[in-house]
């Protein structure tokens, strides 16, 4: 019996499993694909804290200080912070380095292997796993569930509960003329029904752009009218579009995240943020919050669903309160219409309210911008009933 199988090799599923082992236990990761990054489906953007909070050094494609905010009846906001907001990354060379030193502390990675199904038996859990060469049974102490989005771990484990779902959709592009430095929003029911579309300089005329909103009728459609007639033509200017990604952002910290011999961590339990949809960051303070609470467990002997209690509680101290912000915030957001956007863009505008978003401005802790913002502007007083609606 192995201490612990991690499904999924993510930077989520990879730092676990680098923490577990480099604590000396027995672990070993299972990666339904060939390649640990592949396909991607990310748009890299990080914080630089994401990379201080990983401790070793990656390569930055683009350093991010600006932003350019496109949103309906031709408002527009545009804005530079003092120092860099954002980093664009690698995301596949960002999965991979995570999982070489996982590796390198001694976890094994089995990749082309799916997990299918898991149940508890004899003071631990089975999976069962398929690969090329068949089905195996696995017996694991700890079955740490790191399987993205549609997590199998979690349904398995009756951890799943309704939440938002957002698809997103998204690509890299040739002949991208933008500002170096500037990461450009587009937000409003026809740019981008439900949350936003974004479009990022990779290099000096390449780029990433995307968009995430409720799963359309028909995906290709919307993605290619998007492209070429919606918010990024605006800024696209002729580009090309030269590979494409899609995947799906869930909204909703699971509660509970864990039950006997198991744990769920990243987008499986449900942690990226409402309002910027990133998950890099929050997944792995959950993959260390996991690692500190399996080896606390395994010290004690006991897996228990109450021993691993303590691991709710280190994602409701690390990270938990600012996913339920973003929540709100994001509640706020989806009550307005594309007037009170507009208006509320053009009042954001302000040098005062400015000054607050680049100081204070943070993606991974997007509430202390907003907090600040509604100080910042008094005007933005009259959507108060709407904005703290979801706060009361
Ligand atoms: C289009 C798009 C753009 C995004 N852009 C950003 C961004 O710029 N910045 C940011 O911070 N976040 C971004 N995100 C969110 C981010 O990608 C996720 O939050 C992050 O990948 C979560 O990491 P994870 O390790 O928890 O899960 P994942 O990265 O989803 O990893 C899950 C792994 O589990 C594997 N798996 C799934 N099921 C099984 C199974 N049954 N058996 C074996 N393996 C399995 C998958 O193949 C995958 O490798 C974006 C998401 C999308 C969809």
């Amino acid at each position: 019996m192995i201490d612990a199988l991690v499904v999924g090799a993510g930077p989520s599923g990879c730092r676990v499993a680098w923490k577990l082992a480099e604590a000396g236990y027995s672990v070993a990761i299972a990666e339904e694909h060939e390649q640990v990054g592949d396909p991607c489906q990310c748009a890299g953007l990080v914080t630089p804290r994401t990379l201080d909070y990983l401790g070793y050094r990656l390569p930055v494609l683009q350093e991010m200080r600006g932003a350019r905010l496109w949103g309906p009846h031709d408002s527009y906001l545009e804005f530079e912070a003092l120092e860099t907001k954002a980093l664009v990354i690698d995301r596949p060379a960002l999965d991979r380095s995570i999982a070489a030193r996982a590796e390198k502390a001694g976890a094994e990675i089995w990749t082309g292997t799916r997990y299918t199904r898991g149940w508890r038996d004899n003071g631990g859990m089975v999976a069962e796993l398929r690969d090329k060469s068949g089905m195996q049974q696995v017996q694991t102490r700890l079955l740490i569930g790191a399987d993205g989005p549609a997590s199998r771990v979690a349904r398995d484990a009756g951890l799943h509960n309704r939440r938002e779902v957002m698809a997103a959709f998204g690509g890299d592009v040739s002949g991208y003329a933008t500002r170096d430095g500037y990461v450009d929003l587009f937000v409003g029911s026809e740019l981008a029904p439900r949350f936003f579309g974004w479009a990022i300089p990779t290099g000096s005329d390449t780029g990433r752009l995307g968009v995430a909103t409720t799963l359309p009728h028909r995906p290709r459609k919307f993605f290619r009218s998007y492209f070429h007639e919606g918010a990024p033509s605006k800024v696209l200017n002729g580009a090309k579009l030269t590979a494409r990604i899609s995947g799906l952002i869930p909204f909703g910290l699971r509660e509970p995240a864990f039950t006997d011999h198991v744990l769920l961590i990243g987008d499986a339990a449900g942690l990226a943020k409402p309002t910027s949809g990133g998950g890099i960051y929050t997944g792995l303070v959950s993959a260390d919050a996991a690692a500190e609470t399996a080896i606390a467990a395994f010290e004690a002997g006991d897996l228990s669903v109450a021993y691993l209690a303590e691991y709710q509680q280190k994602l409701r101290n690390r990270i938990a309160g600012e996913l339920q912000l973003g929540a709100r915030l994001r509640r706020a957001f989806l009550a307005l219409d594309d007037a009170q956007l507009a208006e509320i863009i053009r009042m954001l505008g302000d040098p005062a309210v400015l000054e607050a978003i680049q100081r204070v401005g943070d993606l991974d802790y997007t509430s202390r911008a907003a907090f600040a913002v509604l100080k910042a502007q008094p005007k933005l007083v009259k959507f108060a009933p709407l904005l703290l609606k979801p706060f009361v």
